[in-house]
């Protein structure tokens, strides 16, 4: 793995971090780092990484918390509080 690649993951976590203590300012400050660490080095964001933020705001998606959840048709429908829906197929947790 690769040091922009590393950095990717550390912000990860932090922002993970900083919005399961409710810190979502701090959260969504992270997720921008990251998004633009993964642009410089031309990098693919981390698909756990691009499920748990949202594409308009870059806030850092807690389920229950600051996101719904709803599965629909064999997709899993994920909507922000700003609006924002994210749509995936639903599959398990494996990759
Ligand atoms: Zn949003």
């Amino acid at each position: 793995m690769d040091i922009a690649a590393e950095r990717i993951e550390r912000l990860h976590e932090l922002a993970r971090a900083a919005a399961t203590e409710g810190n979502h300012d701090r959260a969504r400050y992270y997720v921008r780092l990251a998004r633009r660490v993964a642009e410089r080095n031309r990098l693919t964001l981390p698909r756990e990484f691009r499920r748990f933020t949202c594409d308009r705001c870059d806030t850092y998606l807690r389920p229950g918390q600051n996101a719904r959840v709803r599965l629909r048709d064999g997709h899993v429908v994920v909507t922000c509080d700003c609006g924002a829906h994210a749509r995936y197929p639903y599959e398990s947790n494996t990759a």
